[in-house]
């Protein structure tokens, strides 16, 4: 199951996170997996967004981060 990680900022999508790692996919074919806590300049914004493995793990779906608010 794959879970979108987007700019904190401006909604863009910096990569993808599968299996407890991220997936950053750029031009010309060009992918990598990392681990965390991982670091990406935003390339819409240059916002720099940060994600660490304990915030990667509590991801939930939206309506049930709502209900728990
Ligand atoms: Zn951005």
């Amino acid at each position: 199951m794959e879970k979108e990680w987007r700019c904190s900022r401006c909604e863009k999508l910096l990569g993808l996170l599968r299996d407890g790692r991220l997936h950053l996919r750029f031009s010309r074919g060009h992918e990598y997996l990392v681990g965390f806590p991982a670091t990406s300049v935003c390339r819409g914004c240059r916002t720099l967004n940060e994600l660490n493995e304990a915030k990667a793990t509590t991801v939930a779906p939206v309506n049930q981060a709502v209900a728990t608010r």
